[in-house]
């Protein structure tokens, strides 16, 4: 399909937006509240409903008018277009007051659809990528366990073949929004006699099946977004098995990719910004300190080296049709300016940041401050990021390995 004209495009992309959404206000950092600096959602599950209702119905109205999946092939539900066009929408949208999303939306839209479309059979496609993308169903992501997060192939959920269908036992761990999704993404040793990641399938899990149960837990930062997730005899028909058996691996890999591209280059606001930051220090009278200014200079360079380097990525990503590794320096590079974004903010305000005292603004930070490490870890942790920088982009040497034995010969399987 020929391209659009960029320059028409962004005519169209401003007259939607202009008519779907506000336009975005200021930083006015005085004015802050927790929930605007939070980088994960304080919310009761009430509220946490209304807020993907809001989410879902901009979601639509962007697949709707084909705003959705902008670089994903046509042929797998996308629009076909270019990284120039995904940025330059991205680059529209931010004046916009966009619905704050959150995790499940992102893992949805950016995760879990993503890969049944490009793993999915064509009715997969059709059924779920397509209501993924369009938020109509809500998917999580089923993959850690209590002893495979930064290991992930050491996985020891099985799915055994039973006829028609597949029956799952184990359990998963931190599964952010699984309260509140219909589907999980689920990763299920289904060969134990292999190598460890030759033997792992990828299948849809419907989380009302029989067997599946969700225990929420509580983070430092207030939320419960977050999950235990334990399946004891699930029942899952082949036909929402995605990808072949033994294919998990790939279709992980994929979906981690997309992970790292989404968490190191999402417009959704996760957390205080430059911008936040700089009306901080405007707002107690400190940009004439030169200490100060040689931290916020230090920040924006920071910020401005991160926008540069999502935006080389997309490029390749999209020339590629998936993220390559490439994404981890955006992912690290994101974990990084979230943290030092929380210690200039705490170096400017001192011990205020800690005192709730009903001024605007201040204690608010620490929901910044407290959400920041778990980001380095969701996702990847930065080890294991600077690990895939090093063998995969810089081509280093690979960390010894002891493990290309069959996963049931591993001590311990
Ligand atoms: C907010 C949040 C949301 C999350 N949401 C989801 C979700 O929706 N679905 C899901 O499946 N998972 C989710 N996770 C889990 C996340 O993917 C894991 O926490 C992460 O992969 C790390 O695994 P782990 O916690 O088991 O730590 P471990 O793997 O036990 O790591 C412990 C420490 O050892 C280091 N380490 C381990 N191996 C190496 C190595 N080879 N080289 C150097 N250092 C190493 C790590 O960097 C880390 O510092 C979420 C986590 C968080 C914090």
């Amino acid at each position: 399909m020929p391209q659009p004209n960029v320059d028409e495009w962004r005519g169209e992309v401003r007259q939607w937006l202009t008519a779907t959404l506000h336009p975005r206000r200021a930083a006015e950092t005085t004015g802050h509240t927790a929930a605007d600096l939070a980088v994960f959602h304080n919310l009761t599950d009430e509220e946490e409903r209304q807020l993907l209702d809001r989410c879902r119905a901009y979601q639509r109205a962007r697949h709707e008018a084909g705003y959705q999946a902008l670089t994903l092939p046509e042929e797998n539900g996308g629009q076909g277009l270019t990284a120039a066009h995904a940025a330059l929408f991205a680059q529209e949208e931010s004046a916009f007051d966009v619905p704050p999303s959150t995790e499940l939306i992102s893992v949805t839209v950016r995760l879990v659809a993503m890969s049944v479309s490009l793993f999915g059979t064509p009715e997969q496609r059709e059924t779920y990528a397509r209501a993924f993308l369009r938020t109509d169903l809500l998917a999580c992501q089923l993959f850690s366990e209590p002893g495979a997060g930064s290991d992930l192939a050491a996985l020891r959920t099985r799915a055994r073949r039973d006829g028609e269908d597949w029956v799952i036992d184990g359990q998963k761990v931190w599964t952010s929004g699984a309260q509140f999704a219909e589907y999980g993404l689920l990763l299920a040793r289904t060969d134990p006699d292999v190598v460890k990641q030759a033997g792992i399938t990828a299948f849809l899990v419907p989380m009302d099946s029989p067997g599946v149960e969700i225990r929420p837990i509580r983070q430092m930062s207030g939320g419960a977004s977050f999950n235990e997730v334990f399946l004891s005899g699930v029942r899952v028909p082949d036909g929402l098995r995605i990808g072949r058996p033994g294919q998990g691996w790939e279709v992980a890999n994929a979906t981690l990719a997309f992970e790292r591209t989404a968490s190191g280059s999402g417009n959704r606001r996760k957390g205080g910004t430059f911008d936040d930051v700089l009306a901080l220090a405007r707002s107690l009278n400190r940009t004439g300190d030169p200490l100060v200014r040689q931290r916020l200079a230090d920040l924006y360079v920071r910020s401005a080296l991160r926008a540069a380097t999502v935006d080389r990525v997309a490029r390749a990503s999209a020339a590629g049709g998936r993220p390559g590794p490439e994404a981890s320096l955006t992912k690290l590079m994101a974990s990084d300016l979230l943290t030092r974004t929380g210690q200039v903010a705490a170096e400017l305000m001192g011990a205020r940041i800690s005192a709730d005292t009903g001024e605007p603004g201040t204690f608010a930070w620490t929901e910044h401050l407290l959400g920041a490490p778990g980001y380095r870890l969701a996702g990847g942790t930065d080890q294991i990021q600077r690990n895939l920088i090093g063998e995969r982009v810089l081509k280093l040497p690979g960390e010894p390995r002891v493990d290309k034995v069959p996963f049931s010969e591993l001590s311990g399987n």
